[in-house]
């Protein structure tokens, strides 16, 4: 999916304090590329990912999705875009704690209308997809982090989105899991032709990112 952005710029304000932490990024990222974000800890990566992945909104500058100016769009028209065009993988995961596996990757699809069968069988293969056919009817807290993860993947697939947007995948896994996900992620990419797009510590997904970009105290540089 062809993202672009202009000028994007995301300020917080914490009581007199004013905190930029996303500062005037150019940034785009062309159809079916695999994108990687890198930067230490509080310098704006996640939320230039949340701004992209339309969940928050710029302060000012833009974000332009297939070339709309998503600053234009309804919030009716934000959520279709989120619902069927971008899949998030959040860092801490948001699973539902109280769906179990297979419930938490129909999710999106019910939201979409799908009929039941169709949520389940593809809830099912999604998750067989990521390596966890046995883990259908387990809670969150009843699976490991990199379960987890690959949860938080499947239901980002489940309206087969155009881009997946994923804020640091690896963060939290030990190093062999970690290569499991980065390479579920890659073919993710290669096979299924979705645009990915990771913030990252992670080396071994900067070896594997067509584009690398770098991002310190809210500034991008490609
Ligand atoms: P990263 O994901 O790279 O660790 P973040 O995007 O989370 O960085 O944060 C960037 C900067 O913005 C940090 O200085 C952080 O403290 C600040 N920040 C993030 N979210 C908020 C918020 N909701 N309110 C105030 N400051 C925030
Ligand atoms: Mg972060």
């Amino acid at each position: 999916m062809k993202i672009k952005t202009v000028d994007l710029t995301r300020t917080y304000r914490v009581g007199p304090s004013k905190i930029i932490a996303v500062d005037k990024v150019n940034f785009e990222v062309d159809k079916v590329t695999f994108t990687a974000i890198v930067g230490p800890s509080g310098s704006g990566k996640s939320t230039l990912l949340n701004l992209i992945g339309l969940n928050d909104c710029p302060t000012s500058g833009k974000i332009f999705i297939e070339n709309t100016d998503t600053s234009l769009l309804s919030g009716r028209e934000r959520r279709k875009i989120r619902l069927f065009s971008i899949g998030f993988v959040f860092q801490t995961f948001n699973l539902l704690p109280t769906l179990n596996a297979l419930e938490n990757v129909e999710l999106p699809m019910s939201l979409a209308g799908k009929s039941q069968k169709e949520q389940r069988e593809k809830a099912v293969r999604l998750l067989e997809n990521v390596g966890l056919g046995d883990r259908l009817s387990h809670m969150p807290r009843e699976l490991s982090i990199g379960e987890m993860q690959r949860v938080a993947i499947a239901r980002a697939l489940a309206n087969d989105p155009e881009v997946i947007i994923a804020d640091e995948p690896t963060g939290e896994l030990d190093s062999k899991t970690a290569k499991e996900i980065i390479s579920l992620l890659f073919d993710i990419n290669r096979k299924l032709k979705t645009t990915v797009i990771v913030a990252t510590h992670d080396e071994k997904i900067v070896e594997v990112a067509d584009t690398l970009c770098t991002i310190g105290d809210g500034k991008l540089k490609v």
